[in-house]
């Protein structure tokens, strides 16, 4: 399932804060497959990539959000923009007009927003002008009836123009008019000429591209000849309760320069959605719970915010510096960057300042190592967090029981973070006048 490797990879980056190439190319690979599978036109996916690449390499995560929240929320936006808000359909009276190849689900959509309209409040008409294929009048009949509302259509004339215009008048009374048209099984003169002709008559004040949900990349062609023709406005897709991920939409709205309207979800009147985009995309990405997960990033977001401001990097250059400091500093590096870069923020430290001084190791907390470290601290009391000189081989044994740890880890944690003290208390004493005023501001 691409969806779970997708998810996967991005499981990857969770702990990290700093997002190498290498993480993004992954990324980007996988959501390039996603998007491919969905039908999504090669060309767009291209440039959506290249996009995502930019911007998770060269943006600053904002406020120290973890790697792997940065990147999904990259990629949720360059999709929402790229698709953007549903088409705008004021409630109100006005006549849309449906284009699209035989089968794509006009006559069924024209039906299915009726009632969705109808269910607004408004009186719907649909007008069914579609004179090519057997069967269309009863079965454009028979949906109105399910739907409840008004019908017009002519099984005796075979002059589709004639049968729109004479439709809009005995449907006078209703306040939205759908025009029905017909397709074809290809993009062919006489089909684009009809349409025209329809459109010119009837002067809607929309016209929808119907498009099946499993349209690959016909998407383009298809889009291009109705906009040229007749103008498109926006896209309603089909067919979304099939496995079909309607990919191909996205390269209609790209084309037209448009948006989704709607969203047919079954057979019956009432499978119709309005488009919203959240949903659509964790449908094209297969991660059916981007919504949930996007808003974690922004809860996560705000609290990284809150938590960072009541932690200062300067505080453990002060005084003494206990495991609670430690912890801190490793929730902080999550967010925030190796230490040595957090440091680089401090003034006075980053390149060629005092951090050059420091052993290559002194601050090489790995993420492996961190959390096992944080496994650990989990399991001592506060005392002996603020105290780590007091914890004696007893509490080690106590500690490993409660941790699932080796009493080996727990000494290496004791150990790092004796290590970390005396690097710091060099700082400290290190440190000429100015610096210590400077930080202390
Ligand atoms: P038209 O030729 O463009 O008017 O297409 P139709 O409205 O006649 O639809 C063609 C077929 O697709 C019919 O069998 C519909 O029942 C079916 N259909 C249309 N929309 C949907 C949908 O959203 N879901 C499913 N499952 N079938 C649909
Ligand atoms: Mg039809």
């Amino acid at each position: 399932d691409l969806g779970s490797s997708l998810r996967g990879t991005l499981d990857k980056l969770r702990g990290k804060s700093r997002i190498s190439e290498e993480d993004v190319e992954e990324v980007v690979k996988e959501i390039q497959r996603s998007l491919l599978q969905a039908d999504v036109d090669v060309s767009l996916v291209m440039e959506l990539s290249d996009n995502i690449k930019q911007r998770a390499l060269e943006e600053e995560p904002p406020s120290g959000t973890p790697a792997r929240d940065f990147v999904l929320r990259i990629v949720y936006e360059e999709l929402v923009d790229l698709i953007g808000d549903s088409t705008e359909l004021p409630l109100e009276e006005q006549t849309i007009m449906l284009a699209g190849l035989q089968g794509s689900g006009k006559t069924t959509s024209a039906a299915k927003m009726a009632w969705w309209f109808s269910k607004k409040g408004l009186r719907p008409a649909v007008i069914q002008t579609d004179t090519f294929r057997p069967g269309a009048y009863d079965q454009a009949k028979q949906m109105a009836e399910r739907a409840e509302v008004e019908f017009y259509g002519d099984p005796d004339n075979d002059d589709p123009v004639d049968i729109a215009r004479k439709g809009l008048e005995a449907t006078e009374d209703a306040d939205v008019h759908i025009v029905d048209t017909a397709g074809r099984h290809a993009l062919e003169d006489d089909l684009i000429d009809e349409i025209e002709e329809i459109e010119a008559t009837v002067d809607p004040d929309i016209s929808l591209l119907v498009l099946d949900a499993a349209i690959g990349q016909g998407a383009k062609e298809q889009a291009q000849q109705f906009d040229e023709s007749v103008g498109i406005g926006g896209v309603v897709i089909t067919k979304l309760d099939g496995t079909a991920k309607g990919g191909g939409a996205l390269t209609a709205v790209n084309e037209t320069d448009s948006s989704i309207a709607f969203l047919g979800t079954g057979e019956e009147v009432q499978d119709i959605e309005r488009f919203e985009p959240e949903g659509f995309i964790s449908r094209l990405l297969g991660m059916g719970d981007l919504g949930s997960l996007v808003e974690r990033v922004e809860r996560a977001m705000e609290e990284t915010q809150e938590e960072e401001e009541d932690w200062d990097p300067e505080d453990m250059l002060q005084g003494q510096f206990t495991l609670k400091d430690m912890k801190k500093q490793m929730d902080a590096m999550n967010r925030m960057g190796p230490l040595d870069q957090v440091m680089d923020m401090i003034p006075g430290f980053g390149g060629g300042g005092l951090k050059d001084q420091l052993p290559d190791d002194a601050m090489d907390v790995t993420q492996e190592r961190m959390r096992s470290f944080e496994v650990i601290m989990d399991s001592m009391t506060d005392q002996e967090m603020e105290n780590p000189r007091s914890v004696g081989q007893s509490q080690v044994e106590r500690i490993s029981r409660g941790s699932g740890q080796p009493e080996e880890k727990i000494r290496e944690l004791l150990q790092q973070h004796k290590m970390m003290e005396q690097t710091l208390k060099q700082f400290q004493g290190g440190m000429d006048g100015d610096m210590q005023r400077m930080m202390k501001k």
